[in-house]
């Protein structure tokens, strides 16, 4: 286990939000002239497709297609 793996498995509650209604958001906010940027990599290029929280944190990060792909088995550790 790298330290990636091993600092996400201590996050307690994670919740992901993603899917179709997060990439249509992220689309149409830009739409307004609102972008939402990806949190990790900061590229306003690349479309939201999914925002992580952390309420024990009162945290909310946007991350884009690419980066979400990039985290280590979100979607086994998260709730
Ligand atoms: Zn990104």
């Amino acid at each position: 286990m790298d330290s990636i793996d091993s600092a996400m498995s201590e996050l307690v509650e994670v919740e992901l939000v993603e899917g179709p209604t997060i990439f249509a958001l992220s689309s149409e906010l830009r739409n307004f002239g609102y972008l939402l940027t990806c949190d990790r990599c900061k590229d306003s290029r690349e479309l939201i497709s999914a925002i992580l929280v952390i309420p024990a944190g009162g945290v909310a990060w946007a991350l884009c297609g690419p980066c979400m792909r990039q985290i280590p088995n979100s979607r086994g550790q998260v709730v």
